[in-house]
């Protein structure tokens, strides 16, 4: 963590240096987008096939196919939600938000893709519609859907305060997934990664850095839709935090279910076909 007080000795020309301007890491000029009105004309007469209830302190999982939308939706009251995404194929192929945030910033809205780990990157969603797109950023550097967050988990949590909680998003994402492929949760856990962290309003501190979050400003009918690249196994955590205004990983945070909406168009938007794996020859050559 940065101290505002520097315990070593400026150079001379210390603003100077702090003065050059920043480069943008990945300019995105050169990746293929989506053609997103495609995405959106598709809706028009689709059809919704499932949907999950996502009981509060819980997860469950939820499949939709390539080429088809999903909606996590608010009910009920301000919740926040801890999302994971594998290939339905084969789930070590699972969501980077690292690599997401490097390419489309620490939170993302509608025209963002959520890419997937090394070595496959490619895109296995892409956001089509945020109601809360309206939100920006701000006065304190805060906005909402972040990839800078991890998941609540009961590791920090015995780490920092030496207690044990059992319904961490970590937790309920890794019954979530052994229920859904029958395995023990033990052997399942390893797959359960970094989220997206839906409807969460986060950002960094401006003196210390530090992450923080504040009371989401998602209201009941609030919704963010993703329009699906590949086959997906989702799992979706309704976090302990609640609205996550004052505090997670404990009972005391009043919390609400969120509803997962499935839905399968009439047909693929035009010009449309699921993205195959990244071409890196993987060579990795000296
Ligand atoms: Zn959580």
């Amino acid at each position: 963590m940065k101290r505002a007080a520097h315990e070593v000795t400026e150079p001379r020309d210390a603003e100077a240096r702090r003065r050059i301007p920043p480069v943008i890491c990945y300019p995105v000029d050169t990746l293929p987008r989506p053609d997103l009105a495609a995405y959106q004309a598709a809706r028009d007469g689709w059809e919704k096939v499932d949907e999950v209830v996502v009981p509060p302190r819980e997860a469950r999982s939820f499949h939709v196919p390539a080429g088809s939308f999903f909606r996590i939706v608010s009910i009920d009251g301000p919740q926040v939600g801890d999302l994971n995404l594998w290939s339905a194929d084969d789930i070590n192929e699972r969501f980077f938000s690292g690599k997401t945030r490097a390419l489309h910033g620490t939170h993302v809205s509608t025209g963002d893709q959520l890419w997937s780990c090394l070595p496959y990157l490619r895109p296995m969603a892409t956001i089509t519609h945020d109601t809360l797109d309206w939100y920006g950023f701000d006065a304190f550097g805060g906005s909402v859907h972040d990839v800078i967050g991890t998941r609540c988990d009961p590791y920090t949590h015995k780490l920092l305060s030496g207690a044990e909680y059992h319904h961490c998003c970590h937790s309920n994402l890794t019954r979530a997934l052994s229920e859904r492929l029958g395995k023990p949760k033990q052997e399942v856990e390893p797959a359960v990664h970094d989220v997206l962290n839906v409807f969460m309003c986060t950002g960094f501190t401006r003196d210390t850095g530090q992450y923080f979050m504040k009371a989401s400003p998602v209201r009941p009918g609030d919704y963010l839709e993703f329009f699906v690249e590949i086959d997906l196994l989702g799992a979706l955590s309704a976090c302990p935090g609640g609205d996550c205004s004052a505090e997670h990983s404990s009972d005391v945070a009043v919390c609400h279910p969120l509803l997962v909406e499935v839905y399968r168009p009439k047909a693929p938007p035009a010009g449309w076909t699921s993205p195959p794996r990244n071409g890196y020859s993987r060579r990795h050559e000296d």
